[in-house]
């Protein structure tokens, strides 16, 4: 008999929702030492840190806008996903309830709200993967904004309006183009989810997954981690700023995947994730469940 983790999910939730991950906090504070005494950059971080400690201390959301909660479910093999899906499902009704969500999933046809954040099989997005049966199950929850995802792009190279070819130097102008366009509007500073490859909805999917991993996680590949860092430190010489406010903070990290691809395609997708990075996991060891 497969035991109901309804409640340990739902305890999972209202972290994601209130309380941000310590290495994105972590990041913010050290940014706003970059950032000039008085400026509105420093005003923007300062105002963004009191929101997280009070978010936490309240178990309040940390932004209005809950996002669209996606998660990424290892779970042992023999375990039942539709049982794990009910359970998730269940959870997420109920931390609308308690406020720790904003209900966010409308209908896109009929433009009517559900209320509960559960619409039709997508909404909560939900991704299941499994592992050898001695392996714990491991829940990851992300909250993806809206107005972040609003400013994230697709880019089919080569570009010739951008001048960007089928090569590396090609993704580094388009990465860069999508932070200038994006401007303030997706709630900088950012971390940018990057992914090279795959057709554009596989591509759009890895970009958001590489989110998944902690602030300052690079690449195995030693070429793609150095273009991690470049971009970041070329990010954050465009002058945007927190909140498009001017300063040296527009971009905390940015992760890049690559895919293989059809000889006929070349993809570049950029998902933009806002300062409100809410990302959580919990790990069910025998009868434990452990939260990070
Ligand atoms: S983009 Fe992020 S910080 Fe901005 S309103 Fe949306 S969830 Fe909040």
């Amino acid at each position: 008999m497969q035991k109901d983790y309804t409640n340990e999910i739902l305890e999972l939730i209202r972290r994601t929702s209130s309380s941000l991950p310590k290495d994105v906090e972590d990041r913010l504070r050290a940014s706003i030492e970059k950032e000039e005494p008085g400026s509105a950059a420093r005003g923007a971080l300062e105002t963004i840190l009191k929101n997280v400690e009070l978010a936490r201390a309240n178990s309040t959301p940390i932004c209005q806008d809950t996002g669209t909660p996606i998660f990424y479910v290892h779970y042992p093999e023999g375990m039942s996903t539709r049982k794990l899906r009910e359970q998730i499902r269940a959870a997420m009704a109920e931390a609308t309830k308690r406020s720790y969500m904003r209900p966010n999933a409308v209908d896109a046809i009929y433009d009517k709200n559900t209320g509960n954040n559960l619409g039709g099989d997508d909404f909560p997005y939900i991704h299941f993967e499994e592992v050898d049966a001695d392996q714990p199950l491991v829940i990851e929850l992300m909250l993806k904004g809206g107005g972040c995802e609003n400013v994230g792009r697709q880019y089919s190279l080569p570009d010739n309006s951008l001048g960007a070819g089928r090569d590396l130097a090609g993704v580094r102008k388009v990465v860069l183009d999508a932070v200038q366009k994006a401007q303030g509007q997706g709630c900088a500073p950012g971390i940018l989810g990057v992914s090279i490859g795959g057709d554009r909805g596989s591509s759009y999917i890895k970009s958001k997954e590489v989110l998944f991993s902690e602030i300052g996680t690079r690449n195995p590949d030693p070429k793609i981690a150095e273009l991690e860092e470049r971009l970041t430190k070329e990010a954050n010489e465009l002058g945007i700023g927190p909140m498009g406010f001017g300063g040296k903070t527009t971009v905390l990290d940015t992760k890049i995947t690559g895919m293989h691809r059809l000889p006929a395609s070349y993809f570049v997708s950029v998902s933009y994730m806002c300062w409100a990075y809410r990302r959580r996991k919990m790990t069910v060891k025998g009868d434990e469940v452990e939260y990070d």
